[in-house]
């Protein structure tokens, strides 16, 4: 076994969660030329690096400390105004650091995630009741309070950091699977 094939196999073990791949693995990847570093594999390589150094529920603070930030960023902010076109009065870097937030962490910190949070009668000794979380709505994911037209673009521009992501992680494991 060659000395790449063996970190491909090594990697393949941290890798069974969906988009949950080894940064190491992508490194071998990258410095064989087999992968493109382009938006769906910085967005991969920057939650790893998030993963790595936080639990914290927001990660606006975090994102500036980590390696692949700054790239990652210029890719979103570019794709933002190819895909905007100059049609709407959008901020780039506004919906792009937002939509960082969102993809390294996707949770409602009212609630945890939960959808659900004590009901206020619990706190004064009540009987311990829980309700739908009203920051969330109950969808458990962080709610960005955009303007209408700001979020289904935002929506649309993170759909499409999704599938760029599915597609990368997909070609990512072909490739280890196949070491
Ligand atoms: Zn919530």
């Amino acid at each position: 076994m060659t000395a790449i094939a063996e970190k491909y196999s090594r990697a393949i073990g941290s890798s069974h969660l969906e988009w949950r791949i080894d940064p190491g693995a992508i490194d071998v990847l990258t410095a064989a030329g087999l992968v493109d570093d382009s938006l769906g594999v910085g967005l991969l390589r920057l939650r790893a690096e998030f993963d790595s150094i936080s639990l914290m529920p927001s990660a606006r603070h975090m994102i500036p400390r980590l390696k692949s930030a700054a790239g990652v960023t210029t890719r979103l902010i570019a794709l933002i105004m190819i895909r905007n076109a100059g049609q709407r009065p959008i901020d780039p870097r506004e919906i792009a650091a937002k939509l960082l937030d969102h993809w390294l962490s996707p949770q409602c910190p009212s609630c945890t995630g939960r959808g659900m949070v004590d009901h206020p009668a619990a706190v004064g000794g009540g009987r311990c009741t829980q309700i739908v979380c009203g920051a969330c709505g109950g969808s458990k994911r962080r709610t960005l309070f955009w303007k209408h037209e700001e979020q289904a673009f935002a929506d649309m521009i993170g759909a499409e950091m999704e599938a760029k992501v599915d597609a990368a992680s997909r070609r990512i494991r072909r490739l280890l699977n196949s070491a």
